[in-house]
């Protein structure tokens, strides 16, 4: 049998997201971003695509659609990012292994 897997966003696309409206798992330290110049590591470094500049130059985090890898927690510099995972139900449910 020969194994042909779906493409990689093809299979998040099977992702489900119960999402915790109004209470973000993900706070953006703004003052201390701007502070290390770390905004673009921070966009850069998510493949869910989490993060953003707004116009006012602020990093806007879109935290529904987190994938909990904690890449992001784990390259930050110290004090610019808050992150815990959702609260119990909430959040992502990855439907392949
Ligand atoms: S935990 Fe992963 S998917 Fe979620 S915001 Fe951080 S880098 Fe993006």
């Amino acid at each position: 049998m020969n194994y042909q897997p779906e493409s990689v966003p093809a299979r998040l696309a099977k992702n489900v997201y119960e999402v915790d409206e109004g209470n973000s798992h993900i706070e953006v330290h703004q003052d201390a971003v701007k502070a290390t110049g770390s905004g673009d590591l921070l966009i850069n470094c998510c493949p869910a695509h989490v993060y953003s500049r707004g116009q006012d130059g602020r990093i806007d985090a879109e935290f529904a659609a987190c994938l909990e890898c904690g890449t992001c927690l784990a390259i930050m510099p110290e004090g610019t990012l808050s992150w815990h995972y959702p609260e119990s139900g909430m959040g992502v449910q990855f439907r392949e292994g």
